[in-house]
């Protein structure tokens, strides 16, 4: 069911130049039944929409910001498990509502601001079956064709997830020695483009610390500083995917990447694992099979922000089948492990790594087939003494020293190959 309602409905309600506000977030009902109720400032126009893989229920809001008690949407309440709450963008904000199972939206509709009570978005819930949820799912995509398209609202980004690959031809199989030498630039000016990606954000927080330190901060901050740090050299070109709290979908990120023609792409992270004692720095690479247990498992985790962030998996991630660009990608790993095991050189100088301190799995976010791809995870926010080094500013100083070093020693690598 997708119901679109106007200001215009309540046109005696006078337009406010400040932001409207979720106060408040409940849910009643039981297993068969269940209300969502969301208080806000004023009202406005919203959608509302089923998706599957997992069960969600999805509330599109203009950019309204959420002023809701620390802890709500933690757990649910009769067909409702949890939900969530944060910005797309400046412009749009979403409820993401996890469901046990398969609902229909019975009705959803806008109590208005009356006696001194807030305005209500009211979103009633029935338990249905698979068949019925699937049907009213098509009709909800069916209504909205631009969901289809989700999230690449940017056109920019469509355009170059869709842009031709620059591929090696049959046949000339890159030879293992490659890896040795970074690709060529492929800007005319010969300029190095570096996309650093600032995992999680908006909607989708990461992971949060022992000290409550969020994911997502920590990473921007320590993205901008690396992005400042590589800026001074006049040969790099220096990227963010995000510069502020708002949410990317993994497939936006790598879409940028690809847009810019980065040379490299950085996604930044620091994320809990279980054993509060486990600490240290790691680079991730992209493969089809995990290399141990805990990459596969961080992995699964960090492949999830689209979920988190209410993203339909079913236009998203296709696999990619053609043999012309499985030859590209095994280049482009090639060149990524190259980088990692050149970053991890420079950063067990600086800092503490993990045991492993290069690793692989099938990491969404590092698989553009033309971009060389790492994931820095930065240290675990589920350990005390990194949380305490990755709020520091002396800290990462040291590590983005350490990253500009090894993307220096990289990026060299051909020139002193030929000379
Ligand atoms: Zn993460």
């Amino acid at each position: 069911m997708i119901l679109l309602i106007g200001e215009g409905v309540f046109s005696s309600v006078p337009l406010h130049a400040e932001e409207v506000m979720a106060v408040a977030a409940r849910v009643a009902g039981d297993e068969s039944k269940t209300r969502f109720v969301a208080d806000l400032t004023r009202p406005v126009s919203y959608s509302v929409y089923v998706l599957p893989n997992p069960y969600r229920v999805m509330i599109d809001l203009p950019g309204v910001g959420f002023d809701l008690t620390p802890g709500s949407g933690g757990s649910g309440l009769g067909l409702v498990s949890a939900y969530r709450f944060g910005p797309l963008d400046k412009d749009r904000s979403r409820i993401v509502i996890d469901v046990k199972g398969p609902v229909l939206i019975a009705k959803s509709f806008l109590v208005k601001p009356e006696d001194g009570q807030p305005a209500r978005l009211v979103v009633d819930l029935v338990k249905t079956d698979e068949k019925t949820f699937r049907m009213a799912h098509e009709a909800d995509m069916a209504a909205r064709p631009q969901a289809a398209a989700e999230p690449e609202a940017d056109d920019a980004v469509k355009a170059a997830t869709a842009a031709p690959l620059p591929v090696p031809k049959p046949g000339t199989e890159p030879a293992p020695t490659s890896a040795e030498r970074p690709m060529p630039a492929k800007r005319p000016d010969g300029k190095r483009v570096i996309v650093i990606d600032p995992g999680h954000g908006g909607i989708d927080p990461g992971a949060v610390g022992v000290g409550r330190t969020k994911e997502k901060d920590v990473v921007l901050t320590f993205s901008r500083m690396l992005r400042d740090r590589l800026a001074r050299n006049k040969n790099y070109e220096v990227v963010l995917t995000r510069d502020s709290d708002t949410f990317l979908s993994l497939k936006q990120r790598v879409g940028i990447a690809r847009q810019n023609q980065a040379d490299l792409f950085i996604a930044v992270h620091a994320d809990t694992v279980r054993g509060a004692s486990v600490r240290g720095a790691t680079l991730y690479t992209v493969s089809e099979k995990a290399s141990d247990a805990e990459a596969e498992a961080l992995a699964q985790k960090e492949n999830r922000s689209d979920i988190i962030g209410g993203i339909d998996l079913a236009t998203e991630n296709e696999e990619v089948t053609d043999i012309l660009i499985e030859l590209a990608q095994r280049e482009t790993k090639n060149h990524s492990i190259a980088f990692a095991k050149k970053a991890a050189g420079q950063l067990q100088l600086v800092t503490q790594m993990t045991g492993k301190p290069t690793r692989s799995a099938g990491f969404v976010v590092l698989k553009a087939p033309d971009v060389p791809s790492v994931l820095l995870e930065l240290g675990y926010l589920s350990n005390k003494a990194d949380e305490a080094l990755l709020v520091s500013s002396k800290w990462q100083a040291q590590v983005t020293e350490a990253m500009n070093k090894a993307i220096a020693a990289y990026f060299a690598t051909e020139i002193a190959a030929r000379q």
